[in-house]
């Protein structure tokens, strides 16, 4: 038997969005020079490295079993090294990237490989994926990928790999860079501090996922990993909690704890971090310059329609200040074409962005996810566009296709509106001034900015390619920008 036993932990690319500025209805459209400039920005965009490493695999080949030896491999800048001999190939597969997932398995078994799949469509749809897989790993892998890898070593891979808890956080696992090549991302410094969500959103799959409960890991375990993260990579660090103030007692200790390390950070927070007056404070002393927000809907019958409640409409935009007053910028998510949407909403949606200065924001059409509750809702209202049992066509992709049919617009209507909304926020004027007026990370504020309006285009494109081209864009908007 060959020692080391050599094991790759595959990454895919998305169709679009950050990992690169693509269409997905017509990349030769007959206009060679749209093809050409999205073609070199894709490659720009990579060379700014935007990138960030995928944090589930440096998890998984931070665990270390005698004999074996993990390498990372991301599509998003290589090709699958067949030219290399692996003894256990594992990929990680999002729903909206099933399709290549899949066809990439196929091919590596075809070849003689052996391939395991693991992720959020395995841990969700097990069922679908047995056909392409050697070995299933379902649910969160940190504690039964060391099975694995022992298995392996002793030619016992079973099937499935399976646990019936979410592992505890708390449990001391050191996360390493050494699979990285380091040069290629926007930064190494990637770090969770806990998973699970106590909300309900039911466009999100997050408490599907990783359950209701806050799992967090111990504070010194963070503390240290910041503080050899900062040892070899002085870059920015990236807190990828979906809420990093979720349990706003242990945020205050760790950054209190983080402050004297002097990082510089962006992460994810819910906008009740502006009425957490002592907290914020900590969190812009310790080197938070940028945090996104999940506003989703500023209309109060969408908010409750998706059981987005865990923040009331009328505190919003006060506690959007007084992040920006502390020297924090923020991108701010919005969702149109929610359940309590009307035409009306573009234009609050417009005069919200303007009122609150917000430095990003992200506009978004609804993604019902497959294994959410909006997602079968949607498809027991026959809503859905795409037939709901192919749920790999449920792909991610930046506002450049619609999914399913909004309630209270006409799909004609909703896309001309959506359309206008994302020209008027995205016009490179006002991508300028948001860039200029940003009060933390500036330069990565305007990059956003001018990316997005240019990914804005496309999804405009996009919409009209999906539907043959017949919407025209009527104005639901006021014409002062
Ligand atoms: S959208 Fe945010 S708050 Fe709502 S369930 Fe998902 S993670 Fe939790």
């Amino acid at each position: 038997m060959r020692f080391p036993k050599k094991v790759l932990l595959v990454f895919l690319p998305s169709e679009s969005g950050v990992d690169g500025a693509k269409s997905l209805y017509a990349e030769n459209d007959g206009n060679s020079l749209f093809s050409w400039f999205n073609s070199s920005l894709r490659s720009i965009i990579k060379q700014t490295q935007f990138a960030i490493p995928p944090l589930s695999l440096m998890i998984l080949s931070s665990i270390e079993v005698e004999g074996i030896e993990q390498s990372i491999c991301d599509m998003r800048f290589e090709e699958f090294p067949f030219d290399r001999p692996w003894d256990l190939v594992g990929i990680s597969v999002q729903t909206g990237m099933a399709r290549k997932a899949f066809e990439l398995a196929d091919r590596l078994r075809v070849a003689g490989l052996t391939v395991v799949l693991g992720g959020p469509h395995v841990t969700l749809f097990p069922g679908d994926c047995g056909k392409h897989a050697d070995v299933l790993v379902q649910g969160e892998a940190e504690e039964l990928w060391e099975k694995v890898l022992e298995d392996l070593k002793s030619g016992t891979l079973r099937p499935l790999y399976h646990s019936a808890s979410f592992p505890d956080l708390s449990v001391s696992r050191p996360v390493s860079k050494r699979a990285l090549a380091a040069n290629r991302y926007f930064t190494t410094n990637v770090i969770q501090t806990g998973r699970g969500c106590p909300h309900n959103c039911d466009f999100c799959n997050v408490h599907v996922m990783n359950g209701h409960s806050l799992r967090k890991r111990n504070i010194g375990d963070v503390v240290d990993e910041v503080a050899r993260f900062r040892r070899d990579d002085r870059r920015i660090f990236f807190f990828v909690d979906d809420s990093i103030n979720a349990d706003p007692e242990y945020a205050a200790e760790l950054f209190r704890r983080i402050t004297p390390l002097g990082i510089r950070w962006f992460g994810q927070a819910t906008t009740t971090l502006g009425q957490q007056d002592e907290l914020l404070e900590t969190f812009a002393r310790s080197g938070c310059c940028a945090l996104l927000v999940g506003i989703e809907s500023i209309e109060p019958k969408s908010r409750s329609a998706h059981r987005k409640n865990q923040n009331r409409v009328s505190e919003l935009a006060g506690s959007i200040r007084n992040i920006r007053s502390a020297g924090i910028s923020l991108y701010g998510s919005f969702i149109y074409g929610l359940d309590g949407d009307t035409l009306e909403t573009p234009a609050a949606i417009l005069d919200f962005i303007g009122e609150t200065k917000l430095d990003v924001p992200g506009i978004n059409i609804l993604r019902p996810i497959p294994g959410t509750k909006v997602f079968d809702r949607l498809r027991d209202e026959g809503r859905l566009l795409f037939d709901p049992i192919d749920i790999t066509a449920y792909r991610y992709t930046f506002g450049q296709e619609m999914l399913y049919r909004p309630k209270n617009i006409p799909l004609d209507k909703f896309i001309s509106s959506y359309s206008e909304l994302t020209r008027k926020v995205f016009s490179v004027r006002n991508s300028l001034s948001r860039g200029l007026a940003a009060p933390g990370a500036k330069a990565a504020v305007l990059l956003f900015n001018l990316f997005y309006s240019h990914l804005y285009s496309l999804s405009r494109k996009d919409l009209q390619r999906q539907f043959g081209g017949t919407f025209t864009e009527k104005s639901v908007l006021p014409s002062a920008e």
